[in-house]
């Protein structure tokens, strides 16, 4: 008999068949699932795929077939110590987003710099103004100085777009040293302060862990220059978001650009929806739909070589 999986969120349909092909499936076609219909689907689930699912010890003690958690994102910061120890692997999607994920770095970058979003508004409500006007000024992009925090997979995309695109100096900022990065890029190395201090943009794209929770918070707003912006695609919570909207409203900082949110979605009373001086978008990073299609159908694959007992090609590195 076909092994038996879950797919906790609507994919699409060549998805679907192709995951049909090899398994027998339900699936959950709406946005959110509770908690007692996940438990109900994952009695039998040899494999789940999801995006955001938090795997925990009372999940798993609900899916005692389960063989590996398979996610449609390169993220997995909703994975669980405690799948190792059940000898459920976890796999991701890595490489076919960066680009795009890269790209909507340089989206946020130049809409906090140039403005976009709010001069969008500004003539919605019938407004125009003179290119004279200071009212109107931007910062420049070209020739500045971008910190990039984080350079993996898709920093490296960033740091390629800010050197050849747009002539910028990058800095970077992470756990090793990336000599090929230095050569190839010419991205030079710098310790979080050091970077903070001098970068006209920071871009944080590390993952979610232990480590990186709140790496962003008063202390490192301060020490960026008052001139600056800060861009945040990685996770919500890398960031202290209190310290952010005071250094928006406080003028530590110039401004910023958010993908991701502490809560997403975001509420109704964040006091960043107030604030002129930030573009929001809905953590929309690898959202093509070229790309969500590799990427589900990447998944998917994951998700059937594993409970086929193949290796995944995709599996994380610390839940295999
Ligand atoms: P990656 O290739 O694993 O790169 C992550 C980089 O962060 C690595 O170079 C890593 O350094 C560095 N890092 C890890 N912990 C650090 C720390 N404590 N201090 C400094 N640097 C640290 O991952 P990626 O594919 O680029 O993706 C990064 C993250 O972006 C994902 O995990 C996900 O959360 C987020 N993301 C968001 C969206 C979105 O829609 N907004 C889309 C895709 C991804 P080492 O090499 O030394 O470990």
């Amino acid at each position: 008999m076909k092994p038996y999986v879950f797919i906790a969120k609507p994919i699409p349909p060549e998805v679907e068949q192709m995951i049909g092909e090899h398994c027998r499936y339900d699936i959950w076609k709406e946005d959110t699932i509770s908690k007692e219909e996940l438990y109900e689907k994952m009695k039998d689930a040899e494999g789940l795929l999801t995006s955001g699912t938090a795997i925990d010890s009372d999940l798993l003690d609900h899916a005692p077939k389960l063989k590996v958690v398979s996610n449609n994102s390169v993220g997995y910061d909703n994975f669980n110590k405690e799948m190792k120890k059940r000898g459920v692997v976890g796999t991701h999607t890595p490489y076919t987003l960066d680009d795009t994920v890269a790209d909507l770095a340089f989206s946020l970058i130049l809409s906090s710099a140039r403005r976009v979003a709010e001069l969008d508004r500004f003539v919605r409500a019938g407004k125009w103004g003179t290119v004279e006007e200071e009212s109107l000024f931007g910062m420049d992009v070209h020739h500045q100085t971008l910190g990039i925090i984080g350079m993996g997979r898709i920093g490296e995309q960033a740091a390629k777009r800010a050197k050849f695109g747009f002539d910028m100096d990058v800095l970077y900022y992470n756990r090793s040293r990336k000599p090929d990065a230095e050569k190839v890029l010419g991205v030079t190395y710098a310790d979080l302060d050091t970077l903070l201090k001098t970068s006209d943009f920071v871009l944080l794209i590390t993952p979610l862990t232990d480590e990186t929770y709140h790496m962003m918070g008063e202390r490192e707003f301060r020490l960026m220059k008052d001139t600056a912006f800060f861009v945040n695609i990685s996770r919500g919570k890398t960031v202290d978001e209190k310290a952010l909207i005071r250094a928006l409203q406080e003028g530590w900082i110039k401004g910023a650009g958010l993908d991701v949110f502490e809560k997403e979605p975001v509420s109704e009373d964040n006091p960043l929806l107030q604030l002129e001086n930030v573009t929001l978008l809905p953590h929309i990073g690898s959202a093509t739909a070229k790309i969500r299609l590799n990427m589900f159908s990447q998944a998917a694959q994951n998700m059937i070589d594993a409970v086929y007992g193949r290796t995944p090609k995709n599996l994380t590195k610390e839940f295999q």
